[in-house]
């Protein structure tokens, strides 16, 4: 094989940009191969996560066109952008050299790209996409996303800063990712756990064209603790060093509450009292709810569940439909 480079999209409900998508990643791709520096046989793969609009008719027409460059995974039901990434990185991996995950609204440059390409050739094995600077952004996601690398960091964990899921990663990268068999995926977190020669690109991210953003305050939230609670346990520690922290208070009130006694003064007001009672009250559910999504998510990673079901392939392999898979 030579440089054979597969382009990984996730699609969900995209019908509004995926055929300007599949224009500027098709020009991308034959401009590439054009210089030489990929092979001929690469391919863009459009994952279906089950869109409810008309993304795999779409899908099925790109694929059916004359170059054979478009193929298609269509997920038996919608599993969310992890699942689906996920989904189309292990169909792909053994055809291919190098991969490249990019979302379907091409918010993020497609012209990094070519640097990536540059970098895998000398040797990277992953090649994180990292965004410039948030303009782009609302106030709110900025504000959120940023909050939640530096936590992230503060807990230990390895990330690469501004980072989502634009990447390159080498097939040898894809087989080691293959071996992790988790549920709650956070891609970005493991990735840099696996090792490997990496290097970054800078690029500049832009607005999405059309249709509307599939990540609402939910769907962020669930991304957020899967990645918290993937990659650190630090949160239980600090749950239990809140635990004795409290202890250690309630031994001090005890004892001024008896040396207040003994030396015949009034005890604790009932103000404070009612503090204590309410913010004891608060970090105590507060701490159950940390223990629970941990204890939640251990019982969802114990049924070992497929991550996602297959429908239907077109193109994948030599042009031919496949059945389904599970993994
Ligand atoms: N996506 C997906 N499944 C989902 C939600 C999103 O495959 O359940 C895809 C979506 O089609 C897009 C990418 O994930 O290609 C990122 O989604 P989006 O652009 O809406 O997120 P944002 O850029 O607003 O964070
Ligand atoms: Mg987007």
């Amino acid at each position: 094989m030579g440089n054979v480079l597969y382009l990984v999209v996730p699609c969900y409900n995209e019908e509004k940009v995926l055929h300007a998508t599949a224009k500027r990643l098709g020009e991308k791709m034959r401009e590439l191969a054009g210089t030489g520096k990929i092979s001929n046989a690469g391919k863009i793969v459009f994952i279906d996560d089950g869109s409810r609009d008309g993304t795999w008719g779409i899908i099925e027409q790109l694929c059916r066109s004359e170059d054979r460059m478009f193929a298609g995974v269509k997920l038996s039901r919608n599993r969310g952008h992890q699942n689906a990434l996920y989904a189309g990185l292990m169909t792909v991996k053994d055809e291919a050299d190098m991969v490249i995950s990019i979302d379907a609204d091409l918010q993020d440059d497609i012209d990094a790209v070519d640097k990536m390409v540059d970098d895998y050739i000398n040797g990277s094995d992953v090649v994180y996409g990292v965004r410039g600077d948030r303009k782009t952004d609302t106030f709110f996601k900025r504000a959120t996303a940023q909050g939640f690398y530096r936590m992230l960091s503060a807990l230990g964990c390895d990330v690469v800063f501004n980072h989502a899921d634009y990447r390159l990663m080498s097939s040898r990268v894809l087989q080691a990712l293959s071996e992790y068999g988790e549920q709650g995926l956070y891609l970005r977190g493991i990735i840099p756990m696996l090792g490997y020669k990496s290097s970054v690109v800078q690029y500049v991210r832009g607005v999405r064209e059309a249709g509307e953003s599939k990540y609402p305050l939910r769907r962020m939230l669930t991304l957020a603790f899967d990645g918290i609670t993937a990659l650190s346990l630090r949160p239980l520690r600090i749950v239990t060093l809140a635990g004795a922290f409290m202890l250690a208070v309630a031994a001090a009130l005890l004892v001024y509450a008896i040396a207040a006694f003994c030396m015949g003064k009034p005890s604790l007001r009932l103000k404070i009292l009612m503090f204590s009672i309410w913010a004891v009250g608060g970090i105590i559910t507060l701490s159950l709810g940390i223990v629970g999504e941990y204890v939640g998510r251990t019982y969802m990673e114990t049924k070992r569940r497929p991550r996602y079901g297959v429908e239907k392939c077109i193109g994948i392999r030599n042009g031919e439909d496949e059945l389904g898979v599970r993994s």
